[in-house]
């Protein structure tokens, strides 16, 4: 890494507010990759694309890791009561785009309309619900880290209407001995408002109290496995209709 200090010379004939900085050096190495940013669908140059409309290759059932089932029509796919699906490929710390809509044909109420989710790491459930104008507990509602965290905001949309989030999440990290040395953390941004600000996760969303385990069922797995290192992404089925498009993915 190579850093150039100010100078006292540079502080004395620099502005007053540049002299009452602290000690700061100037960093000038590693330049930071060039990424092409995301435009609407088109996800950034560095990305792992989970699903870009055509097939769900990427993915499998978690039931018995058979090829996907779900309806896939005109670049979306769509929950169709076949399972819940994991990603082949596992994940460490990243950033996650999804784009999804809940059904325009409205039924059922509170955890029964639009339920989906995304569990990071395999165990924590970033909740997706039709949350318009459909009260339920707010720390299950769309945006919340479910039964742990109430979004800042409800920033849902109409059913019918794609919406977006964009999630980056830190995972877990253990000792040798298997004890939790940091938390897992994670940011979400739903349609491009903050709701979860990087917040600590305080454990596996369906054990009976929110635990870190380094040997842990993921949800609706029946086989237990580590929990440390990397670990697929799950996207729920939960019985209702709702759709997915644009999903990628970059490593952090
Ligand atoms: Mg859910």
């Amino acid at each position: 890494m190579r850093t150039i200090t100010l100078s006292l010379s540079c502080m004395l004939g620099c502005s007053t507010a540049l002299a009452q900085l602290p000690d700061h050096t100037q960093v000038f190495e590693p330049v930071p990759a060039l990424v092409t940013g995301a435009t609407h669908a088109a996800a950034p140059s560095d990305a792992i694309v989970l699903f870009d409309g055509r097939n769900m290759n990427a993915w499998e059932q978690l039931e018995d890791s058979a090829a996907p089932q779900w309806d896939i029509e005109e670049g979306v796919v769509t929950v169709n009561g076949t399972g819940t699906l994991r990603s082949k490929q596992s994940f460490d710390n990243y950033q996650l785009h999804i784009q999804w809509r809940a059904s325009d044909v409205i039924e059922g109420e509170s955890q029964l309309r639009g339920n989906s989710g995304i569990f990071l790491h395999s165990l924590f459930e970033v909740q997706i619900l039709d949350s318009w104008e459909n009260p339920t507990y707010v720390n299950g509602q769309a945006g919340s880290v479910f039964l742990q965290h109430t979004p800042l905001v409800n920033a849902a949309k109409q059913p019918g209407e794609w919406q977006s989030y964009d999630i980056i999440f830190t995972a877990p990290v253990y000792l040798p001995n298997g004890t939790l040395q940091s938390p897992a953390y994670v940011t979400v941004l739903h349609n491009g408002v903050l709701v979860q600000n990087h917040v600590e996760i305080l454990g596996s969303t369906y054990t009976r109290a929110p635990e870190y385990e380094s040997v842990c069922t993921p949800f609706a797995h029946r086989e237990e496995q580590a929990c440390d290192g990397s670990m697929p992404l799950l996207l729920q089925d939960h019985g209702q209709v709702v759709s997915f498009k644009n999903i990628w993915l970059r490593e952090l």
